[in-house]
């Protein structure tokens, strides 16, 4: 395997049986390398199987055929232990959709705690895991603070918190700024970008949103199970045509520059991003 290879997928097929007995093919026969510190999108439409290959990394599913490696060690590998789940699911931790669902202590930084007091780490680091990671959220002045007090926004990043105290190599994101509103969006979707660029954890972040796939470094655009793209963003987001035909867009801005281009107005470089884009349309209109 490829030293620097997190997460390495192979011929990955799963499927659901149907009331009638009959099975659904989700994923079909998927192959992928995640890189360690990559800060990895996978984009795709509802239903497209994103949240099942979550489940499957995590281990909450079995594949009917396939192989996921984490870390070196093969995930599917029949003969994994209660003790072997239990360590791989340190290292990849899940952010789900409902912050609500994922709060559990009536103080904030109890709830933080729970992780690492259920891996029995000793109560000076416990304090100390708690301490830094509420601060990478940016949720110190509420640890003494109720969760149920706390808007979705905040609730998610606590909830974030507690994953991180668990020092995990890797985290999933399942469509997590889908239940909030635009500040709370932002704010985690900065907050992801923070633990990937400097603190090195690995990102996989599941979204249907075009704009959050934008700011990762590597997209997947999975359709009907299987892969249809793989790429940087700046790639991606010029195969408009292929996206739309499997019910996805582009970012605003690369639309913006997209139709200023039908009128005549050429504007080069990467614009997938608001700074991008402005960045782009500046260097257009001082050659004007
Ligand atoms: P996405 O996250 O991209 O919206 P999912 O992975 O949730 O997609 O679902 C992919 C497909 O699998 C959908 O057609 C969905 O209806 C089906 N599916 C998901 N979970 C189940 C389940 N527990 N039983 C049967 N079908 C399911």
């Amino acid at each position: 395997m490829n030293s620097d290879s997190y997460i390495k997928i192979e011929n990955l097929s799963i499927s659901y049986e149907e009331d009638d007995g009959g099975r659904t093919s989700v994923l079909k026969n998927i192959s992928l390398d995640i890189k360690r510190g990559e800060y990895l999108a996978v984009l795709g439409h509802n239903g497209s199987g994103k949240s099942t290959l979550a489940k499957l990394l995590n281990m909450i599913l079995e594949p009917d055929s396939g192989k996921i490696y984490i870390d070196g060690r093969e995930i599917t590998d029949p003969s994994m232990t209660e003790e072997d789940v239990f360590d791989l699911r340190k290292k990849v931790g899940m952010v789900f959709q409902n912050p609500d669902n994922q709060l559990v202590a009536t103080i904030v930084e109890d709830d933080v705690a729970f992780g690492p007091e259920n891996l029995g780490i000793e109560p000076n680091e416990i304090r100390k895991r708690v301490d830094d990671a509420l601060s990478v959220v940016g949720m110190s002045e509420h640890a003494k603070g109720e969760p149920a007090r706390l808007s979705g926004g905040q609730k998610q990043r606590v909830a974030i918190a507690g994953i991180l105290a668990m020092k995990p190599d890797c985290m999933i994101f399942d469509e997590s700024t889908a239940m909030l509103d635009p500040l709370g969006r932002r704010d985690i979707m900065n907050t992801i970008e923070t633990l990937n660029r400097e603190h090195g954890i690995t990102v996989i972040m599941i979204t249907h949103y075009m704009d959050e796939a934008a700011r990762a470094n590597r997209i997947v655009v999975l359709d009907d199970g299987e892969i249809l793209m793989d790429g940087a963003p700046a790639e991606i987001f010029q195969r408009h045509e292929e996206l739309k035909a499997c019910g996805l867009d582009v970012p605003q801005c690369v639309g913006l520059v997209h139709m200023l281009g039908e009128q005549g107005i050429k504007i080069e470089g990467e614009c997938h991003t608001p700074s991008l884009c402005a960045d782009a349309i500046a260097e257009a209109l001082k050659k004007r």
